[in-house]
């Protein structure tokens, strides 16, 4: 089929290099309109300062600029896009739109909206896998089921992979780009942030790479470093992970490309014991992209049912708690230095995703919604798919979740993963006076020794907002209900 003209939307794919979307448009059009949408119907709930607005932003200046020197444009609008991709591509004359999946529930029910209202037209709607390398049903049990369990998933992913490598081969872009449709006119300038609403938040400041050179750079600072991936990653103290997590969210680096070169790596005998590790993530992401499509409920609730019939805490004293919690007062140094990590950078370290969110959910008895929410809001790199497995995970309600009795103590988190409080040290500057074996728990420092040190308990830093072992035992008692209701 070949089509005079069409028109590729830009969402999580913000690269022009190996997109299939892209890829099939311009092999199968004559000309090509690029457009992104700064969809008001998210844009009008998120905070006026929002890295993730940065991000994008930055992200698409090089974009443009990318599609300029091959040829083509990029056209960036502000509005409804369930409603301004249809109305542009009536402008455009249009025969089709292509577009790579999205799999969040309210992107699903949009491109529903945008292809019907295509169709209504008498125009076409294209869209592809681009963001994970296995979809919805493409990896199934023998019994032809998703995989609820991830060990099961991920050795069926690998030799689904193997079976046939050309999952991960490249889309190309440039031998088409010919096909790209030239500026209507003068190029016209992207909107400035002031004119989508937002200030600038700090994502300069932190030296936070974007766009496709941001992505490349950081995986070939990782590189070299994947070998040590499977010790390194677990101390947030150390340079462990890649954090090209927000490039896979905005897709400004490929997966497949990414996947590939660890596979080739491995197979040319290096990546050490890390690079299977990593992998080994980058397939998590896959799983919970695909549980997400196979169980669009969990975005609301428990994954196994009877957890939701757990009692929460709530009313003022749990408001209170939470409120600690998300500015990191809860008196637990890892946590509240966890909390700071989030709400200075957007990031937060893997390890400390997990003990902040179990001490949210076991030590205060809240539920993990409240908890996700703030992630969600917070977040440079929030992935609905992987930050409610993540909270599923911690809260025990989903699948393959830790047991509920798994109920991780602060201190000895910390006494294990950060022991020396290196990372302590860097969020919370105010206990860097305390010894590497007292910082993990304050309040059990003496009194005299808090005083030499000047620190003390409730005016620098907050003593502990609930006892650990208590705690513990109340969660034990609020999920016994899991037993009784099936
Ligand atoms: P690396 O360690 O370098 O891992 C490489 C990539 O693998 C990551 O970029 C990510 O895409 C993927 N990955 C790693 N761990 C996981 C995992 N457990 N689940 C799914 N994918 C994974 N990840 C997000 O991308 N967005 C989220 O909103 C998110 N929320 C989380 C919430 C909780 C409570 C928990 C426990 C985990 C969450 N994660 C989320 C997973 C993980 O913490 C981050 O992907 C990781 O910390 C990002 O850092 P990195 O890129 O340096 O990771």
């Amino acid at each position: 089929m070949t089509l005079t003209t069409s028109l590729v939307w830009f969402r999580r794919d913000l690269r022009a290099f190996d997109h299939a979307a892209l890829h099939h448009a311009l092999r199968q059009s004559q000309a090509v309109h690029c457009v992104f949408v700064y969809d008001s119907a998210i844009l009008d709930s998120l905070p006026r300062r929002d890295r993730r607005v940065d991000f994008i932003h930055a992200s698409l200046a090089e974009l443009a600029s990318e599609l300029h020197q091959l040829g083509g444009d990029l056209i960036v609008l502000h509005d409804d896009a369930a409603t301004a991709i249809p109305r542009l591509a009536a402008e455009l004359k249009a025969d089709a739109v292509f577009a790579n999946h999205d799999y969040e529930p309210q992107a699903i029910a949009r491109d529903a909206m945008v292809a019907d209202a295509l169709t209504a037209h008498a125009r076409l709607w294209f869209s592809f896998k681009d963001q994970v390398i296995f979809e919805k049903d493409e990896v199934l049990t023998l019994s032809g089921k998703p995989y609820t369990v991830y060990t099961p998933y991920k050795n069926a992913w690998l030799k689904k992979m193997r079976a046939d490598p050309s999952c991960l081969a490249p889309y190309d872009i440039e031998p088409h780009a010919a096909r790209l449709a030239p500026p209507r006119g003068k190029p016209a300038a992207l909107p400035a942030l002031e004119e989508l609403g937002f200030e600038p938040s700090n994502l300069a400041e932190l030296a936070i790479p974007t766009g496709m050179s941001g992505g490349a750079r950081l995986f070939e600072d990782f590189l070299p470093r994947v070998e040590k991936y499977d010790v390194a990653r677990d101390f947030p103290a150390l340079k462990g992970p890649s954090y090209l997590s927000l490039h896979l969210r905005f897709g400004t680096v490929s997966l497949r490309y990414l996947v590939r070169t660890i596979i080739d790596l491995m197979e040319r005998g290096g990546g050490g014991g890390g690079a299977p590790v990593w992998l080994a993530e980058l397939i998590w992401r896959d799983f919970y992209a695909m549980i997400l499509v196979q169980n669009p409920q969990v975005e609301h609730a428990a994954f196994k049912p009877a957890y939701d019939a757990i009692a929460w805490e709530t009313g003022a004293l749990a408001d209170e708690a939470f409120a600690a919690w998300c500015a990191g007062r809860t008196g637990y140094p890892l946590v509240d230095a966890a909390m700071a990590q989030l709400n200075q950078t957007g990031y937060m370290h893997n390890r400390l995703r997990m003990v902040t969110a179990c001490f949210l959910i076991k030590d205060l008895g809240i539920d993990w919604r409240r908890g996700e929410a703030y992630f969600a809001l917070h977040l440079n790199d929030f992935d609905l798919a992987s930050n409610n497995g993540g909270w599923q995970w911690a809260s025990s309600s989903g699948c393959d979740a830790q047991p509920y009795f798994r109920i991780f103590n602060p201190i000895t988190q910390s006494e294990k993963f950060d022991a020396s409080g290196r990372f302590i040290r860097r969020y919370l500057p105010q206990l860097k006076a305390l010894a590497d074996k007292e910082i993990h728990a304050p309040w059990l420092v003496p009194r005299m020794l808090l005083d030499q040190k000047n620190i003390v308990l409730g005016r620098d830093y907050p003593a502990p907002i609930v006892q650990h072992d208590e705690a513990r035992k109340e969660t034990l008692a609020r999920y016994e209900v899991v037993k009784v209701v099936k």
